[in-house]
């Protein structure tokens, strides 16, 4: 029997992070988990801490009280603890599962150490994605994709020869306000947003996915994991959540890749690469009727995946100022601050206000993503 592979995992105590745990679980033979990391779930973190028998926990953000980690476990704090941890000599793995742009540090750090790294993180994608992809080139890491779609576009051109593939088609539920009359999206509360019909997600990407800004996202994660040009990139509704990606070849032949809508399926696909083992939970069941509905989005009702569709074509910096703007927005309207048909407005007039600029250079990238993150502030502040 082969040694088991040492995971990292930062971002241990959300939806991914329990997602991973299931399938360490599960795989425990082949699975050692030796780090993890939250940023303010401290409880959450040493129960995780003590049930594996971790090395190393961090936490981001500093706790108010003293707080002692479970027996062997060192315990780490600040956000520079999580890079330190990313780079760890030992693991062979390392699974981003930190939301938001705050993954981008970790990711460059793992890649700069070589390590295979599982990436859910999708921001540090479409923040970075040039500086990214040059980072695992030149270090040797590895980027295995762990969200569902392309995760299922990785699995479907395995094997297939050099310059065959012609598109990738990323599916998308349409989120719980697909058939929703637009005039009254204005009423939308946080609630309703909550309320995915398919996919048990943290609040943020639940979020993105009732504005489709998480589609957009991902075009741009495609576009950097798979070296495609915009025109490549198609998105397509399909309800039920069950074809998660979908690859064109030259010769017109189309390969799906199906499971139930769950992320167990993506992560332990990821980590096990190339491996293929028992499955965490029951595969499709053909004895029963699936619907395979699929239909072109409206960018109407989805402003937030046409903005995003334009800032992939814009290149430069422009991904990176939407998806600063759409985090801000997005927590605003966790916060009850702002309406949901802001949360388009705010990215639309962040990119209008915004100088976008080339650059792979790290502190170009922060102080942009700094100035961008002021900027949709003002117009929350504005709207509030
Ligand atoms: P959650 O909100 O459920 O979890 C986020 C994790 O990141 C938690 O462990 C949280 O710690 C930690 N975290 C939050 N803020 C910071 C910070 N400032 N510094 C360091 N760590 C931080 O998110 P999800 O698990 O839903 O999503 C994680 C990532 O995976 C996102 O990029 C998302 O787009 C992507 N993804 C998620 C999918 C899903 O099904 N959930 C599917 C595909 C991709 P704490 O708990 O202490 O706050
Ligand atoms: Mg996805």
């Amino acid at each position: 029997m082969s040694t088991p592979k040492k995971v990292v995992l930062l971002g241990a105590t959300g939806s991914i992070g329990d997602s991973t745990l299931k399938v360490i679980r599960k795989h425990s033979d082949k699975i050692e988990l030796i780090g993890i990391s939250a940023h303010s779930q401290a409880d959450k973190l040493f129960k995780i801490a003590k049930e594996f028998n971790v090395q190393h926990a961090c936490l981001s953000q500093a706790p108010h009280e003293k707080i002692n980690p479970p027996g062997k476990t060192q315990f780490h704090i600040g956000q520079q603890s999580i890079i330190e941890l990313a780079a760890l000599e030992e693991a062979d793995v390392v699974v981003v599962a930190v939301v938001g742009s705050i993954g981008l540090l970790p990711t460059l750090a793992a890649l700069r150490a070589g390590k295979q790294v599982v990436l859910a993180n999708k921001e540090s994608l479409v923040v970075g994605g040039q500086l990214v992809t040059e980072t695992a080139q030149k270090y040797g890491g590895k980027i295995i994709p762990a969200d569902s779609e392309h995760n299922a576009a990785f699995q479907c051109i395995q094997g297939q020869p050099d310059r065959s593939l012609q598109s990738v088609i990323l599916t998308a539920s349409g989120g719980p306000f697909r058939d929703l009359p637009i005039n009254q999206f204005a009423d939308i509360t946080i609630e309703q947003a909550l309320n995915h019909p398919n996919w048990s997600m943290g609040k943020k990407i639940t979020v993105d996915s009732a504005t489709m800004a998480n589609k957009g996202l991902e075009l741009i994660e495609a576009r950097w994991l798979f070296d495609l040009t915009p025109d490549q990139l198609e998105v397509v509704i399909h309800p039920t959540s069950i074809v998660h990606a979908i690859v064109r070849f030259v010769d017109g032949c189309c390969i799906a890749q199906m499971t139930p809508p769950s992320m167990t399926f993506a992560l332990q696909n990821a980590i096990l690469f190339p491996e293929r083992h028992e499955g965490v939970e029951e595969s499709l069941d053909f004895s029963k009727s699936l619907d395979l509905e699929f239909s072109p989005p409206s960018l109407e009702r989805y402003p937030c995946l046409r903005l995003a569709q334009e800032a992939m074509l814009q290149g430069a910096t422009a991904p990176l100022v939407f998806n600063a703007a759409n985090e801000i927005a997005v927590d605003s309207f966790l916060r009850n601050r702002i309406g949901f048909l802001d949360i388009s407005h705010i990215i639309e007039n962040t990119l209008n206000k915004s100088d976008l600029i080339s650059t792979t250079s790290i502190d170009d990238l922060l102080a942009l993503d700094a100035s961008t993150r002021e900027c949709a502030n003002i117009q929350v502040d504005l709207l509030g």
